[in-house]
């Protein structure tokens, strides 16, 4: 039967936690396999309960009618399958929708997402918080607090799936794509995202291709440097400036790792790829008068000229702390139209869930909330600009 997850769901489970019970949803495939060869098991096994657990969101044993009834007990006593808590899910007028989810030690992480056409991207994070400060993100003046689990990475893609009936064929809503764009650095929780980006891809779990998969960093070199040894995903650089003294400003973690040593080994990664056609996706910012003007985009079409990329344009968000504005829709167009015309293929992302604080870079957290989002999204409440809906559990 379904019960309405309630409010406070984050702290009842952490009440209800079995400390000793292995949580199977955050089991790469061959530490899942590993886990079934422990207990006797063939590898088949761990293959079908996987596809219980990824293809159709089960998180009981019991249902699982393909294992016998005793291999269904024996799991019921030794693991579990444990996602985080769904606390509130906002939906947007434009489509978009938030899951606010409840992690251990009372925090909130964010998952957005963003239905475009038949394309559904799912925005994931991988830290609460971000220790890199960059001087135009929310998530950074949080501060860092801890990595996410597997559990709570892949997890993010388990509760959005399920909410979808992503199974059902008649189900007019599913995740196509995955970008490792919420809160915190993915290549400061290495393993943990390799890992759930992994099974993002995997055929057994979400089957998802990796050209739409894609992890995004700000530039931390040597843990790029070995990720091509670990996974195939896409690549997206977040540059927001074409020179190392202006990037210094904004991306703090430029003055250890600088720009040529960044291009360098984002396309050692890319041009290792199996697959050669994959191009390194430059994300840039746009803040008013400091990134946005035409010599910024000349020289950043000089910079890039070697490399294998295309551009996506982010109209900078603005939040409370910093005194940054918004790029002009005129200063907009005229960056895109010079590195069209210099020969790089220039998207624009449009700012989609703004009325909820979903879109890109707003990402901040509404428990260690330093920005008073929380407040503001009250507020939103209060005019019923938004519309909580509790998450089904079966
Ligand atoms: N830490 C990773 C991934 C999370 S940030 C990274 O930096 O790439 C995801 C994207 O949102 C990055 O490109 C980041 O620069 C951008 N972003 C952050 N704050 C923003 C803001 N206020 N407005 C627009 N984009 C922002
Ligand atoms: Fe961290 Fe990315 Fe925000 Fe920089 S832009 S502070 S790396 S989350």
């Amino acid at each position: 039967m379904s019960t309405p997850l309630d409010v406070d769901g984050t702290v009842v489970c952490d009440t209800m936690e079995i400390p000793h019970k292995v949580n199977l949803l955050g089991l790469s495939t061959s530490k899942l396999v590993e886990f079934f060869e422990s207990i006797g098991e063939k590898r088949f096994r761990a293959i079908q309960v996987q596809k219980w657990i990824h293809q159709n969101g089960f998180d009981n044993f019991d249902a699982m009618s393909n294992l016998s009834k005793s291999l269904r007990a024996r799991l019921g006593e030794i693991a579990e399958i444990r996602a985080p808590n769904v606390i509130q899910q906002l939906n947007s007028k434009d489509g978009t929708r938030k899951f606010l989810i409840g992690v251990s030690g009372n925090n909130i992480v964010e998952t957005i997402f963003i239905p475009d056409g038949d394309r559904g991207t799912l925005c994931v994070s991988s830290q609460v918080g971000c220790s890199l400060d960059c001087s135009f993100c929310a998530t950074g003046k949080q501060g860092f607090n801890r990595d996410l689990s597997v559990a709570e990475i892949i997890g993010q893609v388990w509760i959005v799936a399920k909410s979808f009936g992503q199974l059902d064929p008649k189900a007019n809503r599913t995740v196509t794509n995955v970008v490792m764009m919420g809160m915190g650095e993915p290549l400061l929780n290495f393993d943990n995202v390799v890992d759930s980006m992994n099974l993002m891809m995997d055929d057994n779990a979400y089957g998802l291709s990796k050209r739409r998969v894609t992890l995004s960093t700000s530039g931390v070199v040597p843990a790029l440097d070995r990720l091509g040894e670990h996974t195939d995903a896409s690549l997206a650089i977040s540059l927001h400036a074409p020179n190392d003294r202006l990037r210094n400003e904004l991306v703090p973690i430029n003055k250890k790792y600088p720009i040529a040593m960044l291009l360098d080994s984002a396309t050692r990664y890319i041009e290792g790829l199996p697959d050669n056609r994959r191009k390194i996706t430059i994300e840039y910012t746009l803040i008013d008068h400091v990134n946005d003007r035409p010599h910024h985009a000349y020289e950043l079409a000089e910079l890039l000229r070697e490399v294998p990329v295309k551009v996506n344009l982010i109209p900078f968000n603005p939040f409370s702390l910093v005194n940054y504005q918004r790029v002009s829709n005129k200063a907009l167009r005229a960056f895109q139209d010079i590195l069209t015309k210099e020969g790089f293929t220039t998207t624009v992302r449009t700012t989609r869930g703004d009325d909820i604080d979903a879109a890109c870079g707003q990402l901040a957290g509404s428990v260690v909330d330093r920005t008073n989002r929380s407040g503001r999204y009250h507020q939103q409440q209060d005019n019923n600009q938004i519309e909580p809906i509790n998450i089904l559990h079966n």
